[in-house]
């Protein structure tokens, strides 16, 4: 995901000329799981006005930079030199000087084998302040999402990160192999891989114990994960065997046995599932995070995007109007909020609901209004239009102004009963729902999912257009509720899964309890 939004432009040379310079924050963004990367670096990519970033950043890391941040990809992929060192830090240098702040972002530590010093030299060279953001290094935290503490009691009361860089065999190597064998402690090779044979040769002739446990980890942190466990005469014939490659540690220690009892992400219910998300991405979020928690490999693909819809006459004559109403229905968390949101702009605040019965169409809805002060009065069982119409019997609104505020493109089950009821009844739409362009890899990793998840019925129609209509055959599908499935079966889709509960947090279990069933 580390794709360059915009390809590098060297418009910064000379703007703001004479102006103080930006800082360079040489920043960490840890070993690929992007929950591991610092408050700090995230607070930096926020508002950097430029950001310079490697291959090897988490996906997503890039988020939530400033839509107008120039993103510059000056990584290598493994035979390609996308932009040499010596460029990449003049540019850098550049940038700052002319009055932008940079966050130049690598992966893992900036310090750990990350050419950090050297970016950070070459700008006390050219007078540009910096300052150095640490990140969680691969070693520690590939180590450690595999079972591995890298020191230990009773094993190891040291540790060693080393660079496999080399080829073990050059002449005048860097790497004195002898003392490393002898090393009392874990040794953690970075850049191995391809040179794990030789290394383990040369650490055993050196007198390293061939028996020694050792273990290689391939990706870390990244939902596709991959540990092989063998001893030090072992490893290289089990990696090649398993086809680990880069980027991966090495491990070779006693502590490398503990994986045994405390490999722990292997063990996660959702462990070695690819779930995709369609939620909107401001509402996905707790969905995403929920699943990725218990071990998924989640693709969010926000099939709608939601625009407020909150600056039209119609919207504050409604909210003009709001103590008259005697019942006000509001359908989803999003409409919850922009009416408060609306409120505001015109200077209510909850008490303009004061006189009107409140009804919310489920749990999700009643929470967003009790953070507004607002305890609902009715919340259906079921959080669909009909069982809220059931629900809504007992309330008299014959002759009586009620107020519908929702999405613009809705089903009109509510009004219409309503209405039929003799209420006066307004609808006003609050946002719209489009559809969200959806990125090349996302959509790549969407089709090879085990789950895909719906939580209404325009993530299904939005989904099945941007991706279209065969993709992840092998998918199971997992809705949220009845009248989302009835979307699914409409386009002539299986419904595998139906949450009890119709909300996030229904679905989530009824998707785990199908994935441990099948387990
Ligand atoms: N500055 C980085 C290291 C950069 S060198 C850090 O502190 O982590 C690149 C090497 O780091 C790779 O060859 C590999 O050995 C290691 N590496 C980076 N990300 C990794 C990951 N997710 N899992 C295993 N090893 C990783």
């Amino acid at each position: 995901m580390s794709a360059p939004r915009r390809t590098a432009k060297v418009s910064a040379v000379g703007d703001g000329a004479g102006a103080r310079p930006g800082v360079v924050y040489l920043v960490g963004a840890g070993p690929g799981d992007p929950g591991l990367m610092t408050a700090r670096a995230l607070e930096l990519i926020a508002t950097a006005d430029a950001i310079l970033h490697d291959r090897l950043i988490p996906p997503g890391a890039l988020d939530d930079a400033r839509p107008d941040a120039e993103l510059i990809y000056v990584g290598k992929a493994p035979g390609d030199v996308a932009m040499e060192q010596a460029e990449t830090e003049r540019l850098m240098a550049e940038i700052a000087l002319g009055g932008r702040s940079v966050v130049r972002l690598k992966g893992g530590d900036p310090f750990v084998f990350g050419r950090g010093g050297e970016e950070a030299e070459t700008l006390v060279d050219a007078g540009v302040p910096f300052e150095v953001v640490p990140g969680v290094t691969a070693g520690i935290a590939a180590s450690a999402y595999a079972g591995i503490p890298v020191t230990h009691r009773e094993d190891a009361s040291a540790v060693a990160f080393v660079t496999g860089h080399e080829d073990p065999d050059k002449e005048g190597s860097a790497i004195d192999w002898p003392a490393l064998a002898r090393f009392p402690g874990t040794l953690v090779l970075y850049m191995g891989v391809r040179n794990l044979p030789r290394i383990a040769e040369r650490l055993i002739d050196a007198g390293r114990d061939p028996d020694e446990p050792a273990a290689a980890v391939e990706r870390g942190t990244h939902p596709d994960q991959r540990t092989v466990a063998a001893t030090a005469a072992t490893l290289p014939a089990a990696v090649a065997e398993a086809g680990l490659g880069a980027p991966a540690i090495l491990l070779f220690g006693p502590v490398a046995a503990r994986r045994e009892r405390l490999a722990w992400l292997e063990h996660r219910p959702l462990h070695g599932r690819r779930v995709v998300v369609t939620r909107a991405r401001a509402q996905a979020s707790g969905l995403a995070g929920a699943l990725r928690g218990l071990g998924a490999d989640v693709v969010e693909l926000p099939a709608i995007r939601i625009e407020p819809r909150i600056d039209t006459p119609e919207v504050a004559a409604m909210i003009d109007g709001l103590h008259a109403y005697a019942l006000v229905c509001l359908t989803s968390p999003n409409g919850v909020e922009l009416l408060f949101e609306a409120m505001a702009e015109r200077g209510f605040d909850a008490r303009a609901l004061a006189n009107a019965t409140v009804a919310a169409i489920g749990p999700g809805t009643a929470r967003a209004l009790r953070v507004h002060g607002v305890i609902a009065d009715f919340v259906p069982p079921r959080s669909i239009a009909e069982s809220l119409v059931e629900s809504l019997r007992e309330v008299e609104v014959q002759g009586r102004p009620v107020l519908v505020a929702r999405a613009a493109e809705a089903r009109d089950v509510l009004p219409e009963a309503l209405t039929e009821r003799g209420a006066l009844v307004d609808v006003v739409a609050l946002y719209e729902t489009f559809r969200e362009d959806a990125g090349a890899e996302a959509i790549e990793r969407a089709r090879e999912a085990d789950y895909i998840t719906f939580t209404s019925a325009s993530t299904v129609r939005h989904f099945t257009e941007t991706v279209g209509p065969d993709f992840a055959s092998g998918a199971r599908i997992v809705s949220i509720g009845p009248v989302t499935s009835a979307t699914v079966r409409e386009l002539g889709l299986e419904v595998d899964v139906e949450a009890t509960e119709h909300d996030p947090d229904g679905l989530l279990e009824a998707l785990l309890a199908d994935a441990t069933r099948l387990s």
